[in-house]
């Protein structure tokens, strides 16, 4: 059984060690819950439990402490994909609820599994899903900044892949976006190139949305490692990929093999992973 998470890249706040050291516990108490969830569950349980504590700590990019668009809005956007049966479902732009995760959970066994926008918020609330504001003060004055200074912040979506005792593989994403975008862009995490899993490998993306989507990135390590590449070489090769437009993404993954392995294209992505032990950027 296997696990790995991520909160995303770091770049705002790689010079500011606090944020660092908080960001290291978080994640290494939030492996440390998902993979004992893990023991009794199977991986699709756990990858949407373990997305949801992170989308609940507001140091993240997702559910409550999520990005601002550029109208003052926050709209979420979260996938989840079981690699046994292959279903993928997702929300796109989603606003009002906590957990754009468990929304995405609710879809995956209907016919229609990737909903946007209105739609996806009539969905949520006709589940029982109650409205919810996750704007943080710290998102707010961010969002204060950069109307100012029209500047762009770093990333910091999450994301969970496990390996469960039978030997099936789950992925999960959720982001509140790259920050201050045009209102309804459309972000990778809920599109199988930034969310993607089979019987083979798992993986989750972060970084760049555009540049994630023009490598097709997840689906593409995965389809690497079903045609017999390790999970290493597919993601290195599959981010090398990138350089010609010097693409921005970061990625965690498990392969049906046991492979647990974690790679970006820039420095400071934020994850860890419980194999044999946690282990955890540094
Ligand atoms: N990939 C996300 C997006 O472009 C942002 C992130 O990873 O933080 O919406």
């Amino acid at each position: 059984m296997k696990l790995i998470i991520h909160g995303g890249f770091f770049s705002e706040s790689a010079t500011n060690k606090e944020v660092k050291q908080a960001k290291q516990e978080a994640m290494r108490d939030i492996v440390q819950l998902g993979h004992q969830y893990l023991q009794t569950h199977s991986a699709l349980e756990t990858v949407v439990y373990t997305v949801r504590l992170l989308e609940d700590n507001e140091l993240f990019n997702a559910g409550t402490g999520s990005q601002i668009q550029s109208d003052g809005k926050i709209r979420m956007s979260a996938a989840l994909m079981d690699g046994k049966s292959l279903a993928f479902s997702g929300v796109i732009n989603l606003e009002g609820v906590q957990n754009p995760i468990d929304v995405a959970e609710k879809l995956l066994h209907l016919p229609d599994r990737v909903l946007s926008g209105q739609g996806a918020q009539d969905f949520a609330y006709k589940q029982g899903y109650p409205y919810y504001n996750p704007e943080t003060p710290q998102r707010r004055s961010e969002y204060e900044q950069k109307l100012a200074d029209a500047l762009r912040s770093g990333t910091g979506t999450v994301g969970c892949v496990a390996l469960d005792a039978d030997g099936n593989i789950a992925a999960a994403t959720s982001t509140g976006g790259k920050g201050f975008e045009i209102p309804c862009r459309v972000s990778d995490s809920a599109t199988v190139a930034g969310n993607y899993a089979d019987s083979f490998a798992g993986i989750s993306c972060t970084g760049v949305g555009e540049d994630i989507v023009s490598g097709a990135v997840a689906a593409k390590i995965v389809t690497r490692v079903g045609d017999g590449m390790s999970l290493e070489a597919a993601t290195a090769k599959t981010l090398a990929e990138l350089k010609p437009f010097d693409g921005f993404a970061g990625v965690i993954g498990i392969s049906a093999k046991g492979e647990v392995y974690h790679l970006d294209t820039h420095l400071y992505m934020v994850w860890a992973a419980y194999d044999e032990g946690v282990k955890v950027f540094d």
